[in-house]
């Protein structure tokens, strides 16, 4: 999981600072976390898309303790996600269901992809967006879900919960074997002195847009999603991110899992006899505890 990867997000601005914008090529973090939680193809899609936007959103904070927490909780049988991010490129996330199967959707048209259907399984339900800047109090946001195809879901999000007019483009493209072939996206931003005419531009570029999965098979990486969709608008790049998926857990934290879980419960465990493995949600590492070590903790909790 440490390995170094190709996957970066290009910072941005274009037509002289009226536009931000953050373009992502996430392929390598998105099929890490599909080895890591073994997901389905739509399941693969969604955690994907929900990966890419929260390595984007992590890279707008500043502080090195700044994290970023995307969480959707659905009526659909994946249940919910949940992925955080922080500002130096490592993101980590899980499905609450990671084996779901449901129907492709119809293809748009004869000969097109059938595209799967994330918002299928994510459902109706809630985004949460959960910024905490070592502030006393994290700044929470949430909305309804839009579509349940999270980009729409996250352009919602920005002008109901922030007042930023945005676009959101995400994209996940499977191989045929299911492993990821493509991931990636963008984040556009107007900045509150942006002029109209250049809106109506953005606007009518944006509409005659491929899907962000086109982009990407054609072998855009995060530059060229930024070249391709802004440039005629005088893109200047900022700075280029490397991203990752990256869990920091470790035993001691797992460890406080399981004093959590209270006294009965461990006092149950030691009664069983057998050691026990307890797996992090974020990366599924497992962490085996032998019963002595559930002892101690017992005791410790009590
Ligand atoms: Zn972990």
């Amino acid at each position: 999981m440490d390995k170094t990867t190709n996957d970066n997000i290009v910072r941005a601005t274009a037509a002289n600072g009226q536009i931000r914008v953050f373009t992502a090529d996430t392929h390598d973090l998105v099929e890490a976390a599909r080895q890591a939680h073994d997901t389905s193809p739509v399941v693969t899609a969604a955690l994907g898309r929900l990966l890419t936007a929260g390595a984007m959103m992590g890279a707008m904070m500043k502080g090195d303790d700044d994290l970023l927490t995307l969480q959707i909780r659905g009526n659909g049988p994946m249940k919910g996600l949940t992925v955080t991010a922080d500002a130096n490129g490592n993101v980590k996330g899980y499905p609450l269901v990671p084996d779901v199967i449901i129907p492709a959707k119809p293809a748009a048209s004869e000969g097109a992809v059938r595209k799967l259907d994330v918002s299928g399984a994510v459902g109706e339900g809630v985004l949460s967006v959960i910024r905490d800047m070592g502030l006393k109090d994290p700044y929470v946001g949430q909305v309804a879900l839009q579509t349940g195809e999270i980009s729409e879901d996250l352009t919602y999000y920005f002008a109901a919960s922030e007042q930023i007019p945005s676009s959101v483009g995400l994209g996940v493209l499977m191989n045929r074997d299911n492993t990821v072939r493509r991931a990636g996206g963008f984040i556009i931003q107007l900045m509150p002195f942006c002029e109209e005419s250049l809106i109506s531009r953005l606007e009518e570029k944006l509409g005659k847009m491929p899907p962000v999965t086109t982009l990407l098979d054609e072998g855009r990486n995060a530059e060229g999603l930024l070249e391709y969709i802004l440039g005629d608008f005088s893109p200047e790049i900022n700075d280029t991110l490397p991203v990752r998926f990256y869990c920091n857990c470790d035993k001691k934290r797992v460890e406080k899992a399981l004093i959590s879980i209270g006294k009965k419960e461990l006092d149950n465990i030691i009664k069983d006899g057998k050691d026990i493995e307890l797996k992090c949600h974020f990366c599924n590492k497992a962490y085996n505890f032998t019963i002595d070590e559930v002892k101690r903790i017992a005791s410790e909790a009590s």
